[in-house]
């Protein structure tokens, strides 16, 4: 039967292994799709525009925003981040599930759109703020005065655990990867995620009659 994909939303404070556990969800099933937010930071070492974000300027960014073509929208680190609304719309009703990886405040915008019914939300805690900082660290991608910054900002994150569907604390990452796929495939049988159901209960209801 065919189906409605949904929003899945994986925040985090950073370092807690949002980027990780997107991954390993996309060699679970392929056919899940990243939303490429569109940013005005600029790119880091590595980053490609159009895979990573969309690199624009901040009046492109305002014109974006004006015109209706941002789902969700937030100020983060200095910086402009949003999710293009288009590409969300075509995967879902195609079926596909989007995958977005959004601070507490993009996931507060999406779950107040009309697009509420198909958000499947989780945030991911680290075990110990210890491991946070050990993982950051371990990373290696950012310099010392960097990492004190989104230390400071984890504790802002985390706040905001309660507004979740689910919280998994990522303490195993193997464990951690189950539960989400276990997750996923369970709310992939949402009724709202099942829009065939209507027309096979009423064949259901032709088929009961006929045999009365
Ligand atoms: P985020 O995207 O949330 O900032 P990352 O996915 O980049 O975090 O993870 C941060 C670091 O922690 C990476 O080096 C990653 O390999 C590591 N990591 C992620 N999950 C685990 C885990 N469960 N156990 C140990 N290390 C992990
Ligand atoms: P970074 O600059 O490290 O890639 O991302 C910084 C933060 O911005 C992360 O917490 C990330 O989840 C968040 N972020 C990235 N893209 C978006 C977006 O489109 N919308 C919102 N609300 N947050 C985003």
């Amino acid at each position: 039967m065919k189906r409605r994909g949904l929003l899945i939303i994986l925040s985090s404070p950073s370092g807690a292994g949002k980027s990780t556990l997107a991954r390993r969800l996309r060699d679970w099933d392929p056919d899940i799709q990243f939303s490429v937010s569109a940013t005005t930071r600029s790119a880091r070492d590595g980053e490609v525009d159009g895979v990573d974000y969309r690199f624009i300027s901040e009046p492109d960014f305002k014109h974006l925003v004006h015109d209706g073509e941002m789902l969700e929208h937030a100020h983060v680190f200095g910086n402009f981040y949003g999710s293009p609304l288009a590409p969300v719309e075509g995967a879902i009703t195609s079926g596909a599930d989007v995958l977005f990886d959004i601070d507490w405040q993009g996931a507060q915008q999406i779950a107040n759109s009309p697009l509420a019914p198909h958000v499947l939300s989780i945030f991911l805690l680290p075990p110990s703020i210890t491991e946070l900082r050990r993982r950051l660290e371990g990373r290696g991608q950012d310099t010392a005065e960097v990492i004190e910054k989104r230390m400071t900002r984890s504790w802002d994150e985390i706040s905001h655990w309660g507004m979740y569907d689910y919280v998994l604390v990522n303490d195993d990452l193997d464990a951690t990867k189950d539960r989400l796929t276990t997750i996923v495939t369970a709310e992939r049988l949402r009724r709202t995620q099942q829009p065939g159901l209507s027309d096979h209960v009423r064949q259901l209801q032709i088929e009961f009659e006929e045999n009365e």
